[in-house]
């Protein structure tokens, strides 16, 4: 029978183990795993058997978590992979098709780190990213040339808050043979499924709501396993790999194992290092279990607050693509009817003072809001991206990731409603 979202956030990957009768899944701290025999070995290295070598690799308490973020995301229970961050994992997704010589195209509209991964480590590897605006599909169209090798968004841009158009970017990046990756760490899988809107791959930070506690650092990436890698132009894909047995990932895997996972998990994974500590994986797979509960929460406080926010003269501007004159409200209509997460980022009506010396001014005041870096906490946080987690692109990067150097970014968190309004309301009337 199918379940639903909820259930699978509950159930999704772990049932009680049959020798002990755990019912939680245990945290299994254990860097390598005995061998039966030698033969046993050799197969697990050679990908006949599946089954645990060593932790960096794979986990038992991991496993259970990708498979849970599989299942709620719509995906097939092995095509999944949690890694050490959600750069980390922004970081193997691409390296995972593309190599020196080959292009991605990236809406500009990015978090800071991702931002600056592309403009600046991605092409010192030989990779060069194509920054594209967001919703110029002609533009984007353009950019698709023989090396392209993926399309990349995140589904509620970071600190932007601008909604992709996933089905149109999806519609594009197929027509040229390219699959579409979607950061959907704002979304989280209860407001938005990218795979169901052709999206190919999907990942998030765990970090933020599906941790939910700000106390754990984490990443996955979701495989649709609906893309079909033996086009000729992936050539990690097509050509034997020298590094592991010269198997062709696109051609020579079991039905059973998904290509782009398998692959991630062998060849990045193995070779670079970044694997989810299993406490952090085992915290991870506690936490998403409230998730639907939390995100319903988030995002009627993130609610309350534009609406409030927007009718305040102090204010400038708020953008929250929930609120119905947002430019965005359309494309959120359609891409999340539960709700529109827990981001909201506004500027102040600037007198004499600049809009940002007076967002300063306001963070200050602020009692209830912890000023800090990270968004996705039950605590309700308050940051200034542009002197911060932004401040390394330029003016014209900042411009393009869709951030306004006023802008002040609200993460709103699990606290009553009237007392998140209430500081509000207080730093607000004691600035000039
Ligand atoms: N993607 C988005 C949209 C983010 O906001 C962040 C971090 O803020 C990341 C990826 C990176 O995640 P992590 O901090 O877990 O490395």
């Amino acid at each position: 029978m199918k379940q639903r979202f909820e259930t699978i956030s509950i159930h999704g990957g772990h049932s009680p183990d049959p020798v002990t009768g755990a019912s939680a899944r245990p945290l299994y701290r254990s860097a390598a795993y005995a061998f039966k025999n030698s033969q046993h070995a050799a197969d697990l290295f050679a990908l006949k058997e599946p089954g645990y070598i060593y932790t960096r690799l794979g986990n038992p308490t991991q496993e259970a978590l990708e498979t849970r973020l599989a299942l709620l995301e719509g995906a097939p229970a092995g095509a999944a992979l949690a890694l050490a961050s959600g750069t980390s994992a922004v970081f193997y997704a691409i390296i995972n098709l593309a190599r020196h010589g080959d292009e991605i195209i990236a809406v500009s509209n990015l978090y800071g780190g991702t931002y600056s991964m592309f403009a600046a480590i991605l092409p010192d590897l030989g990779i060069r990213v194509r920054f594209v605006r967001p919703y110029d599909l002609e533009e984007t169209a353009k950019n698709i040339t023989g090396k392209t090798r993926a399309i990349f968004v995140e589904a509620i841009g970071n600190p932007g808050l601008d909604v992709a158009d996933i089905t149109a970017l999806a519609d594009l990046a197929h027509a040229g043979g390219l699959p579409l990756i979607v950061d959907a760490t704002f979304a989280t899988p209860y407001l938005l499924r990218p795979l169901e809107y052709g999206a190919d791959i999907v990942l998030h930070s765990l970090t933020k709501w599906i941790g939910g506690q700000g106390n754990a650092i984490g990443g996955i990436v979701v495989d649709g396993n609906t893309f079909d890698w033996k086009n000729k132009g992936f050539a990690l894909y097509d050509e034997p790999d020298a590094s592991y047995h010269g198997i062709r990932w696109g051609h020579d895997l079991p039905n059973a194992l998904p290509p782009f996972i398998t692959r991630m998990r062998t060849v990045p994974l193995r070779n670079l290092g970044a694997c989810i500590s299993p406490d952090n994986a085992w915290f991870f797979l506690q936490s998403v279990e409230t998730l639907a509960l939390r995100m319903d929460r988030h995002s009627a406080n993130a609610m309350a607050v534009a609406g409030y926010l927007a009718g305040h003269p102090k204010v400038a501007w708020v953008r929250y693509p929930g609120l119905t004159e947002d430019p965005c409200h359309a494309l959120a209509c359609r891409y999340l009817p539960r709700g529109c997460g827990g981001m909201v980022v506004f500027g102040l009506a600037a007198g004499s003072a600049s809009g940002r010396e007076l967002g300063q001014r306001f963070t200050e005041r602020l009692g209830l809001f912890s000023h800090l870096a990270n968004v996705g906490d039950a605590k309700s946080l308050i940051l200034h991206p542009a002197s911060t987690t932004h401040s390394q692109l330029s003016d014209r990067q900042q411009q393009e990731a869709g951030l306004k150097p006023e802008m002040l970014r609200l993460s709103i968190g699990l606290e009553h409603q009237d007392d998140i309004l209430e500081d509000l309301e207080q730093a607000l009337a004691g600035i000039a």
